[in-house]
């Protein structure tokens, strides 16, 4: 169905920032580890499309979305773009129609060859805004200005991509219910057809476990945890409840679907990549820290990009070596990583969880179901879901309580 790839560089590590990234002078200058990597993508994707011809045979249907994230694989140039959606086209196949998204910052060295990734197939582009407040860009380590973004975005409509979505963070440390809503003000007049808008979460991966050696996430770095601590007592639950509750009220008043929890778009705009993932279909992913699914397995790749790039780019007989041509020097092998198959129930719960992030939520009689029945009914009496019609069958979503207290729901189904 789908295709990710991760894409690791940033020019600077944000202090928030838990995706696999890989900064400064790893993603520019004379010893930046980009092309190693850019290549090892690409063996990768050779090696995956490999598995699904001997699971599936080469006829398999088309992919209808491939997703660049990152990082900020716009910092990619636009020649590796072109090689890696040509391993794309050529192994799995892209349809014709595909959504094919790529990433970006919107600062103007980030933002990347638009016209180039126009012309390689891009289709969507989603810009990393977070706010429209230099202040609060400053305070989260940003470097870009509010004046970017509307540059990026004018940029992204030159070159001729269709669909643009920014990202947005609330509850930014100390941002006041009026600074969010200039902050969605000033990004609804730039007319995106997509908003993306996330709470700003301040975790340790470190103290979840899941930095490990074969763990899908780097460690944090001491001045990022302490970044996080000072970050932390400027952050309030119930001011972040408000801020969510005004922009669903603003952006439905303004025509928005808010079509997942975190989520909206114009009609038609919603990111097919990302209903994959909500509507459990089958997705292949590649890159260091990676997550795929096959419908039965979840599979990841380790976060580390030494032991990624060893596996797939030998440096003995780099040049000319792939699994395709033995003999040529060693062999690219598949990278370290780790995978869960799920039981019966806990793809059944897993099953629930994704549907209830959408508006289109669950069939009522889906909801009858123990052992999982006796959960959502508590949920209906807390005020979490509702009764909804969907083409004439009885359904159950999320109120907009029921979006703001969905860890604690998801945690009970599972
Ligand atoms: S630019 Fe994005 S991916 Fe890169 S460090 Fe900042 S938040 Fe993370």
């Amino acid at each position: 169905m789908a295709l990710y790839v991760h894409l690791p560089f940033c020019v600077a590590r944000c202090p928030y920032c838990d995706f696999v990234v890989y900064a400064g002078g790893d993603a520019r200058g004379p010893r930046a580890r980009t092309e190693r990597l850019y290549e090892a993508v690409g063996r990768e994707l050779e090696l995956r499309a490999d598995e699904l011809d001997i699971g599936f045979g080469p006829d398999r249907p088309p992919l209808r979305s491939v997703y660049f994230g990152g990082g900020t694989p716009s910092l990619v140039p636009a020649e590796w773009l072109e090689r890696l959606m040509a391993v794309a086209r050529a192994r799995f196949g892209v349809a014709p129609d595909a959504e094919v998204t790529i990433e970006a910052n919107p600062g103007p060295d980030e933002r990347g060859d638009l016209a180039a990734f126009r012309r390689t197939g891009v289709t969507r582009i989603s810009f990393g805004a977070q706010s429209m407040d230099a202040g609060e860009l400053r305070r989260i380590g940003r470097h870009h200005s509010p004046e970017d973004v509307a540059a990026a975005l004018a940029g992204a409509r030159a070159a001729g991509i269709g669909s643009v979505n920014l990202d947005l963070l609330y509850d930014i440390p100390g941002q006041s219910l009026v600074a969010w809503e200039a902050t969605l003000h000033a990004a609804l007049a730039l007319s995106p057809d997509h908003l993306s808008l996330y709470a700003l979460t301040l975790d340790d991966p470190d103290e979840e476990g899941i930095t490990g050696i074969d763990g899908d996430h780097l460690p944090t770095a001491p001045g990022a945890r302490r970044w996080r601590e000072r970050a932390r007592t400027d952050q309030d639950d119930d001011r972040a409840a408000e801020q969510y509750g005004r922009a669903t009220d603003l952006l439905a008043a303004d025509g928005w679907r808010g079509y997942e929890i975190s989520n909206w778009a114009r009609p038609g705009r919603e990111s097919r990549h990302n209903l994959a993932y909500w509507q459990r279909a089958p997705y292949e992913a590649v890159g260091p820290g990676a997550h795929a699914f096959n419908g039965v397995t979840r599979r990841w790749n380790a976060a580390a990009m030494g032991p990624y790039v060893a596996a797939l780019v030998p440096e003995r007989g780099r040049a000319g070596a792939t699994a395709a041509q033995p003999g040529s020097g060693p062999a690219s092998s598949l990278p370290p990583g780790g995978c869960e198959v799920l039981t019966a129930e806990t793809a059944a719960a897993e099953q629930l969880i994704l549907a209830l992030r959408l508006d289109s939520g669950i069939p009522e009689a889906a909801a009858a179901r123990p052992p999982l029945s006796g959960v959502l009914d508590w949920a209906e009496s807390a005020g979490l879901l509702e009764h909804a019609d969907a083409d004439g069958e009885p359904r159950l979503r999320l109120t907009t309580k029921g979006r703001l207290l969905s860890n604690e729901l998801f945690a009970r189904l599972l």
